[in-house]
C-alpha cells in the first residue's frame, strides 16, 4: 500500500453506504458493503437487456439495484444530503455489475445524464457524474462530458411545470464537442424512472453519431424490470 492510500483509509475508513459501518479492508478493494447489507439489499443477478419500450433509443439498460429500503436511502442521502462520498461505494458496485455483465463490451465512451446549473449550485455535485468518472477510472475508458443542460432548472414543482417542460427538449449535444463517427457510449444516470431522461440524452447522441447507446443507472423502483428478470430467470 502506498503511503498516501495508507493515510486516506487511516483517515476515511471505507464504510457501507447503507448502514454506515466502517468496513474492514478486504485488502483487494473489492468490498462495498457490509456483510449485513449484502444480505438485504437486493442485486440483480444479471443485467436487464430488455429494449425497452420507453427506452427506444437505448441498446441495453444494466441496473444493479433496487430502488427499495437501505438502497433508496442511500441514494437520497447521496443526492440530497450531501454525502458525496457515497459515490465511490456505488461507483464500485456498478463497475463490479458492469463488468459481470459484459456491460463494457465495446464501449468506448463513457458520458452522463448532465444536471442544471441550478442543482449544480445547490448540490455542488452532479452524482451521476461523480459515479461516471469513477467507472472510467475503473475501466480504462475515457469519460466526456457529452451532453448540457438547455433549460430552467429542472426542479418540476407542480403539474403545470411538468405539462409544460415536458414537450420542451432538456438537453443538447455539449457545445464545442467534436461529432460521435460511430463511437459507443454508455451513459450514467442514477435511477431509472420513467426512461424519458435517458431516452433524449441517448437520442441527442445517436443523432451527433454515436454508433449505440447503452445505459447505467443505479438502481430503479420500476415493477416492469422486476419482472422481466424474474421471466428470464424463471
Ligand atoms: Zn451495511
Amino acid at each position: 500500500m502506498k503511503t498516501s492510500e495508507f493515510l486516506t483509509k487511516l483517515f476515511f475508513p471505507r464504510k457501507c453506504p447503507f448502514c454506515g459501518r466502517i468496513l474492514r479492508s478486504g485488502g483487494d478493494g473489492a468490498e462495498y458493503m457490509c456483510p449485513d447489507c449484502a444480505r438485504t439489499v437486493f442485486i440483480y443477478s444479471k443485467a436487464d437487456v430488455l429494449p425497452h419500450e420507453a427506452l427506444e433509443k437505448v441498446l441495453k439498460l444494466y441496473v444493479p439495484l433496487k430502488y427499495t429500503g437501505p438502497a433508496k436511502d442511500a441514494m437520497l442521502r447521496f443526492k440530497f444530503g450531501g454525502e458525496r462520498w457515497i459515490f465511490e461505494p456505488f461507483a464500485g458496485l456498478l463497475h463490479r455489475y458492469l463488468e459481470a455483465n459484459g456491460g463494457y463490451g465495446d464501449i468506448d465512451l463513457i458520458t452522463c445524464v448532465p444536471l442544471s446549473t441550478a442543482r449544480f449550485a445547490g448540490r455542488g455535485y452532479n452524482q451521476s457524474e461523480l459515479v461516471a468518472r469513477k467507472l472510467s477510472e475503473s475501466s480504462g475508458i475515457p469519460f466526456r462530458m457529452l451532453l448540457e443542460r438547455t433549460s430552467g432548472s429542472g426542479g418540476m414543482t407542480s403539474a403545470e411545470n411538468y405539462a409544460g417542460r415536458s414537450a420542451e427538449r432538456r438537453f443538447a449535444f455539449k457545445a464545442g464537442t467534436p461529432p460521435l463517427r460511430g463511437l459507443r457510449v454508455l451513459l450514467v444516470d442514477d435511477i431509472f424512472t420513467t426512461g424519458s431522461t435517458l431516452n433524449e440524452c441517448a437520442g441527442i447522441l445517436l443523432s451527433n453519431g454515436a454508433g449505440y447507446v447503452n445505459a447505467a443507472c443505479m438502481m430503479s423502483g420500476r415493477q416492469d424490470i422486476y419482472d422481466a428478470q424474474r421471466e428470464e430467470s424463471a
